[in-house]
């Protein structure tokens, strides 16, 4: 794709999703993109709620304009663009972000009208070859260490266990639910700030990951031998496993100082497991922190967006996490979409190999068409 003999043009916009202080390619990452023979423009500002200012891009060679980047042939984004930015994108256009195809219907449909081939980055499959454009890792990483130190900046209490002049402290319990990229990263963050750390997944192959890094896995009668899909993700269970689910963790729950919720299964609401009763046996100051909030919560209480404190208990139910830390988070997401825009490059220009997974999984539009199909079979 791209005009044969014309430059192919990279566009950097400055996202206008509220509380968005990511941008998608960090100054670092233009000589890379330059090297494969592309230009890059930047929108005024795109990186300056991260820590990059425009200068920093146009030392490394990029251009730097103030409106919308309607001539670019790619698009990097961090969130999806809405339907009127949609409109105003180049006819036929490559755009790579975060672009949550599950809920926004709208936006899909915009991309078909427009024609722009669209890659949406938490459709990477998860393969081994894929492991540096795995957006989602990135961020999950961010968001599990994110969620400790909210937890202990909340609390009435130390993290880990004193022994002073003025008597000695015990250390913080904390109880952290999904282990996966954002519930391994929470452990080994109140791991190093002198927690006692217990953890449960439905995976029993985690079981492993979560003592190595010094932390109790919790071991519940549950039956989870079909626990994990061949993706890597964990399997949707029945209502009555997740009730068993909440039985079995009470204990673990009611003696924790601080619970962090991570249970995902993907294009599902996250499954509840911890209701208000269970609150309830929480002492007074405990708190949760929700990184399922944006899929519905773990935690029935949790209000999307929000801290709320119910029954003495503080929970934290504040969304995209990773916008939080918007430096380190930036330069990790532009690392993941620059490898996968190198992907899909040959001699300065985009050459679609549809048979290839890599290309194909992320792909969400193409030449007019919904090409996945649970999506397509969602919006049609
Ligand atoms: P995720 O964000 O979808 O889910 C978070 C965690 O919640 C998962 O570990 C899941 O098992 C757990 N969970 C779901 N329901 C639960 C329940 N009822 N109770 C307790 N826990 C529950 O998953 P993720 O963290 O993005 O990734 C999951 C796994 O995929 C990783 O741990 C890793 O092993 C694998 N992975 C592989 C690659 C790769 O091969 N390239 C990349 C990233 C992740």
């Amino acid at each position: 794709m791209g005009t044969p003999g014309l430059t192919v043009i990279v566009g950097v916009p400055k996202e206008t999703f509220p509380d968005e202080r990511r941008v998608a390619l960090v100054p670092e990452l233009v000589s890379r993109l330059g090297s494969a023979g592309l230009e890059v423009i930047v929108q005024t500002d795109a990186g300056a709620r991260a820590g990059f200012s425009d200068q920093s891009y146009t030392e490394k060679g990029a251009r730097i304009e103030s409106g919308f980047l309607d001539k670019a042939d790619i698009l990097l984004k961090v969130q999806p663009p809405t339907v009127d930015e949609i409109a105003n994108i180049k006819e036929g256009a490559i755009l790579i972000g975060f672009l949550q195809p599950y809920t926004q219907h709208a936006e899909i449909k915009a991309l078909c009208t427009r024609r722009v081939t669209a890659f949406s980055m938490e459709m990477m499959p998860r393969i081994t070859r894929a492991q540096a454009m795995d957006a989602l890792s990135a961020m999950s990483t961010i968001a599990g260490y994110k969620a400790v130190l909210l937890a202990a900046a909340r609390l009435p209490r130390f993290f880990p266990l004193l022994m002073t002049a003025a008597g000695t402290i015990t250390p913080s319990r904390v109880f952290i639910i999904g282990a996966g990229v954002a519930g391994l990263q929470a452990i080994g963050t109140a791991k190093r700030l002198g927690a006692v750390v217990e953890a449960y997944d439905t995976r029993p192959a985690v079981k492993e990951q979560v003592e190595s890094l010094g932390a109790k896995f919790v071991q519940l009668d549950l039956e989870t031998k079909d626990a994990e899909a061949k993706t890597g993700y964990a399997k949707s269970q029945s209502e009555e496993f997740y009730a068993k689910q909440q039985q079995m963790m009470a204990r673990s729950i009611a003696s924790a100082d601080v619970v962090i919720t991570t249970a995902l299964v993907p294009g599902q609401r996250a499954p509840v497991l911890i209701n208000e009763e269970m609150v309830k046996t929480m002492r007074p100051g405990s708190v949760i922190v929700d990184l399922a909030a944006e899929q519905g919560g773990n935690c029935e209480l949790t209000e999307p967006g929000s801290e709320v404190e119910k029954h003495g208990v503080k929970i934290v139910g504040t969304t995209n996490l990773p916008s939080t830390l918007p430096f380190h988070a930036s330069q990790m997401y532009a690392k993941t979409v620059t490898n996968f825009l190198l992907h899909l490059l040959n001699e300065g220009s985009v050459h679609l190999d549809l048979s290839d997974e890599l290309t194909r999984g992320p792909l969400i539009t193409h030449q007019g068409e919904i090409m996945n199909e649970a999506i397509r079979k969602m919006i049609t």
